[in-house]
């Protein structure tokens, strides 16, 4: 039987019958459910609840609207087990990665349950004779998120959290490939107690987004997914009078000096690099090795690959150590990617393009690929390939291993591994990017710091997360105050 996937307007579910795409499970190949292709008059019938519904809950004291991510988040850990079950079925990852994940949002609901202190504003007193001046941060209005497919519940959990704490209304549209994780955690949400209107899901694809980056009543869009997209959602929404954090793609390179520690560094790149398939923004997808490093590191580095068992993740056991990628027509594209690397030149030090997986024939499965000796400008070189594929690149010295990171279009993380301070120190001051890992191989911030994206992997100013999303969401009002006269009644001493 399939998994229903319905919209959630005005505080009602609805099983809408018409256009629908089909929810994978790329364990199995397997169709799990249909998502509703959305329409422009149903994301007008999910803003118009979001507006109505704003008055209230902009009002409601922010420690009342804390108290609903209180219970919230005792709900989410409640449930745990089985979002990360419909993560792992509809996304693929190994519930160790969904886990990961999950915690990853849940700390962002813990920092919403902390939103009256975050919503404190400045004063002065006396800014002239007899006069104060305050700042407060109120919400906008209605917000919306469009979120990618890699992260079914983390990514919209990086979004609405916060947005509502600070007094917004929201609609949710979940990537069309896995939406069935958002429809269960925003049930939980429900159940916490959020007013009805205050968060609505409109499932879809492009007309639903373009709907909400043209309604005059959206005030401001957070979108995550790939640069193409990112870009156009930023120009389109802020041609529209919309405040707009657009998160893209990404290509974030790992340098290796010669004296790094071996063992640690392959444990920490195979993870950077085949972690969650490879389907992760933050994934170190190219090693740009230093001098020796390279004949030091390879080695075990293949070993390592070669012993990742590959299976299926929609079952509580066995869990293979990677799942799948998200559908077929990614796999041919990742495949596609390293024969283009090949006949540029680079070698196939480790290919995961055949592998199989017995009890499970027509998943989506790509073992973990290592391709050697990539040249700069080179089509691996230069593209996000988003599959378990680790570049290895030569580089004579640190400097010119900044130089290449450096030369990058995105600008989303980098990493060093190295035993030198003096090495690190040099790297994180001059490397172009905006999360820096130094012997971290996966630098993603926490939910109290921002989610750094430079260049191309971000459009805007204000960044996901910490209090950069506070401010995203909010506007400042700063008031004066001067008081004449002495009131009614004889209060003051004559
Ligand atoms: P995607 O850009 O294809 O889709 C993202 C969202 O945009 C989905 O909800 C989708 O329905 C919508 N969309 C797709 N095409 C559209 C169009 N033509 N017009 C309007 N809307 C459209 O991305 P994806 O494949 O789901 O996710 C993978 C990408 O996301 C990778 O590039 C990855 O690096 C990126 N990502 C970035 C971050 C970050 O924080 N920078 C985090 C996670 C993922």
């Amino acid at each position: 039987m399939q998994i229903s996937c319905p919209n959630f307007i005005g505080g009602e579910w609805r099983t809408l019958r018409g256009a629908s795409t089909p929810v994978f499970n790329p364990s199995t190949g397997e169709v799990i459910a249909e998502c509703p292709v959305g329409t422009a008059a149903l994301v007008d019938e999910a803003v118009q609840a979001a507006q109505a519904a704003f008055p209230a809950w902009r009002d409601t004291p922010p420690v009342e609207r804390a108290r609903v991510f209180f219970r919230y988040r005792q709900l989410l850990e409640a449930n745990f087990d089985r979002i990360c079950q419909s993560v792992s079925r509809e996304h693929g990852k190994t519930l160790v990665e969904a886990r990961g994940s999950i915690f990853r949002g849940l700390e962002n609901v813990e920092y919403a349950c902390g939103i009256p202190s975050l919503l404190m504003g400045d004063t002065l007193e006396n800014i002239a004779r007899g006069v104060d001046c305050e700042t407060v941060m109120q919400p906008l209005g209605v917000c919306a998120g469009i979120t990618p497919f890699n992260f079914p519940a983390m990514v919209p959990m990086w979004m609405f959290p916060v947005a509502l704490a600070c007094g917004n209304t929201f609609i949710l549209k979940p990537s069309e490939k896995v939406p069935l994780s958002a429809v269960l955690i925003i049930e939980l949400l429900e159940q916490a107690g959020l007013p009805k209107g205050v968060l609505n899901i409109v499932h879809g694809g492009r007309e639903v987004v373009d709907a909400l980056l043209t309604h005059p009543k959206v005030k401001a869009i957070s979108f995550v997914g790939s640069t193409p997209i990112a870009r156009y959602i930023y120009e389109t929404g802020t041609k529209n009078g919309k405040r707009v954090q657009s998160n893209g793609g990404a290509k974030n390179y790992i340098v290796v000096m010669p004296d790094a520690d071996v063992p640690k560094t392959v444990e920490a790149l195979s993870t950077a690099a085949f972690g969650c398939a490879g389907e992760r923004c933050m994934a170190g997808s190219t090693a740009l090795t230093v001098g020796a490093a390279a004949d030091r590191l390879l080695p075990t580095l293949v070993d390592a690959a070669r012993a990742i068992k590959v299976g299926r993740t929609d079952r509580p056991t066995p869990q293979p150590d990677m799942g799948p990628v998200i559908t077929a027509q990614h796999r041919d594209r990742v495949m596609s990617l390293v024969a283009a690397g090949e006949k540029e030149g680079a070698k196939v030090i480790c290919d995961g393009r055949s592998a199989k997986v017995p009890d499970a024939p027509n998943g989506f499965f790509l073992g973990a690929t290592i391709m050697d000796q990539v040249q700069h400008g080179t089509t691996l070189a230069r593209e996000e390939v988003f599959g378990p594929v680790l570049n290895v690149m030569r580089i004579d010295d640190l400097d010119h291993a900044i130089e290449q990171a450096n030369k990058s279009a995105f600008g989303n993380g980098a990493a060093i591994f190295t035993n030198s301070g003096k090495a690190a120190r040099e790297f994180k001051h001059r490397v172009k990017a905006g999360m820096v890992g130094i012997n971290v191989g996966v630098p993603a911030t926490m939910a109290m710091f921002p989610f750094t994206g430079w260049d191309e992997s971000f459009f805007g100013d204000l960044h996901i997360q910490g209090r950069e999303g506070v401010q995203f969401y909010t506007q400042q009002k700063v008031i004066s105050t001067r008081w004449f006269g002495e009131g009614v009644g004889d209060v003051w001493k004559k």
